[in-house]
């Protein structure tokens, strides 16, 4: 197996940026204080959380106190819907998403419907968007929430966030978006996003795994869902993570600095994927839309293959990817995403995303357009 990890799932996770770790050090060491204590160890640890606090309500353009640290961005989308839904709850019981939402989203709407709310999971085009007059027709007197991702985390299409946020702001409807794949890679100006609720999670962007981040716009009724002390101005209890939020705070800033340089990287080498995928192997398709996509996703599906077993063979290669498909009692079911766009199964059952991040370089590129064609050549002689 050749020595050096080729990781091409940054989609999934990302490895914590060593400035990121060292910034978070000394509140894992030294300044190991409780924020809510009231001597100077204590105190230490609070202007910490409050710094970083700031950090990300400039980048995010809203008030600090518009700010909620949570323990992942699953916690962040559950604390958005149940929050605003249940503090809504006399006022109407009908929630808008999408189909091709995350799991975090759609079984948090599967939750609430087991309690009384209706909910319209909107279909997407065959790239993945989701259509704005869609979701204003949806809308009724009933509505207490719209929930649409920013950017579709397997397939990497880009939502019309702002226009959807448009709608929602004149239906006065509050709006949510999952931003999660969003983080270090779009503008979060939660003000031109139109956006009432955003979720990020810091180990998407190089920041540590184990923190959340939610804006929730001042005014929007949220009721908390974790019961205890008064943390986060009484919207989630529980003594917070420091050193992850410094972690957090320093990884989302270092991804904005950088961004301008990171970018147009990322993208080059996804385009330089994903003609030499389509050119290279018969019988392949791009998944998600051709130009509003994510600069750091190339996703795929290969007709008459299965996507576990690419991963396999690129594994024993030290190559890093994921699949759209799940396997569940032994058979490989397609995404609810793949199946959304329309695909038919014997191609969605063959998906593949590789996803770049800024460690990535054009040899790594190089070596996926030398092995991947030969994989996929040998599994379909396989199944034949
Ligand atoms: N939303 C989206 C779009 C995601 O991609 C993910 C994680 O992959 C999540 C939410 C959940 O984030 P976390 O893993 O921090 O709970």
């Amino acid at each position: 197996m050749p020595e050096r990890l080729i990781y091409l799932d940054h989609a999934a996770t990302t490895a914590l940026d060593p400035r990121v770790l060292e910034a978070m050090l000394p509140y894992l060491t030294s300044d190991y204080g409780n924020a809510s204590s009231i001597y100077t160890l204590g105190r230490r640890a609070m202007q910490a959380i409050d710094r970083a606090r700031e950090e990300i309500a400039a980048i995010l353009n809203c008030r600090p106190t518009e700010i909620v640290f949570t323990g992942c961005g699953s916690e962040s989308d559950n604390l958005a819907i149940k929050g605003v839904a249940l503090a809504a709850r006399n006022k109407g019981q009908h929630i808008i998403t999408s189909s091709i939402e995350h799991h975090a989203v759609l079984h948090t709407c599967h939750y609430l419907e087991r309690f009384g709310f209706n909910v319209t999971y909107l279909p997407v085009d065959e790239h993945g968007l989701v259509d704005p007059e869609a979701v204003e027709r949806a809308i009724t007197a009933e509505t207490v929430l719209v929930s649409v991702m920013y950017a579709n985390n397997e397939i990497g299409t880009i939502e019309p966030v702002e226009e959807i946020g448009r709608i929602c702001r004149q239906r006065k409807v509050p709006f949510h978006i999952d931003a999660v794949q969003a983080g270090g890679a779009l503008p979060l100006d939660v003000k031109a996003l139109n956006a009432d609720l955003l979720s990020l999670s810091a180990h998407k962007f190089y920041g540590p795994k184990g923190v959340g981040i939610l804006y929730v716009r001042q005014g929007v009724r949220l009721l908390p869902q974790l019961q205890g002390g008064s943390q986060e101005r009484g919207r989630r209890a529980g003594t917070e993570n420091v050193a992850g939020i410094v972690g957090a705070a320093t990884a989302l800033r270092l991804a904005y600095e950088e961004l301008e340089q990171v970018q147009p990287r990322l993208r080059t080498m996804r385009d330089r994927l994903i003609e030499g995928i389509l050119s290279r192997v018969p019988r392949s398709r791009l998944t998600g839309h051709p130009t509003r996509r994510l600069a750091n996703n190339a996703s795929f599906c290969f007709e008459g293959v299965e996507g576990e077993s690419i991963l396999l063979n690129l594994d024993l290669l030290n190559i890093a990817a994921s699949t759209g498909s799940a396997c569940t009692s032994g058979s490989v079911e397609p995404s609810h995403v793949l199946v959304a766009l329309g695909l038919p199964p014997e191609w969605a059952r063959g998906s593949l995303r590789l996803t770049l991040g800024k460690d990535n370089s054009e040899e790594d590129v190089d070596t996926v357009l030398t092995v991947l064609p030969g994989i996929v050549e040998k599994l379909r002689s396989l199944a034949s």
